[in-house]
């Protein structure tokens, strides 16, 4: 990991200028264009015009979500790496079990998401040394201990940046009012999480933020993959 500065955490546009200055062109914005990723997006293209951002197009996202990112990309004159899955694997997998095997148990919902996201992402960060993401520590019990600078062995030992960790809901959509961004509008309809079409749904205003993730599951599992346990670092 490169010597970090002392930075304040609770800041994360002076991590992501520092992130920025430390690691571009190697390091990439994951973006599932939800609100926090909205967020970070306006930030660090205010930082670097030519910043990387990536999203994973599992071929299941919602409509919106594609509308969603296709403001942005042109609001921001930005271009969006996206990564889809391995087309043999997917034609396997839907000629096999179905269109919707990941209702059938937990481990055919790990290997789907582990076709249409896990391997794309391996993809998309092999040639990075650090990559930036918006997950925050209140969005569930699987990130309660989330940090804001990690190293990520899941990926290579590169760093990983959390400059939301520390916010609550209340900042995002602060952020978002401030600077009028647009935002997916399926948050209009009370999602709070954004994901693949059937395996997110709206949630209730007392429910866990990622409780409409994977509904039929314990909390525990709800993950997808993508962001697994990583060693501290900051
Ligand atoms: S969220 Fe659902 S549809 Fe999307 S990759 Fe995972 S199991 Fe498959």
């Amino acid at each position: 990991m490169k010597e970090w500065q002392d930075i304040d955490l609770n800041n994360p546009k002076a991590v992501l200028k520092q992130a920025l200055d430390l690691y571009h062109p190697r390091i990439t914005l994951a973006s599932s264009f939800g609100l926090e990723d909205v967020v970070l997006i306006d930030m660090v293209t205010s930082i670097r015009s030519d910043a990387r951002i990536f999203s994973l197009d599992t071929g299941r996202l919602n409509e919106e979500t594609y509308q969603c990112a296709e403001k942005i990309r042109n609001r921001y004159k930005t271009n969006i790496d996206w990564y889809f899955p391995q087309f043999d694997s997917i034609q396997k997998l839907e000629r096999g079990k179905g269109l919707y095997s990941f209702r059938d148990s937990t481990e055919n919902r790990k290997e789907c998401c582990g076709l249409r996201k896990v391997e794309p992402l391996n993809r998309a960060l092999q040639d990075m040394d650090a990559w930036i993401t918006g997950q925050r520590r209140e969005q569930s019990v699987t990130r309660a201990e989330l940090k804001v600078i990690e190293t990520d062995t899941s990926h290579g030992d590169i760093t990983k940046i959390n400059p939301l960790a520390n916010w609550s809901s209340e900042d995002v959509w602060n952020y978002v009012r401030e600077h009028k961004l647009s935002y997916n509008t399926l948050h209009h309809r009370g999602y709070s999480s954004i994901g693949c079409a059937p395996c997110t749904r709206a949630i209730k205003p007392d429910e866990d933020k990622r409780a409409g993730r994977w509904w039929w599951e314990n909390p525990e599992h709800k993950e997808c993959g993508l962001h697994t346990k990583e060693e501290d670092s900051k």
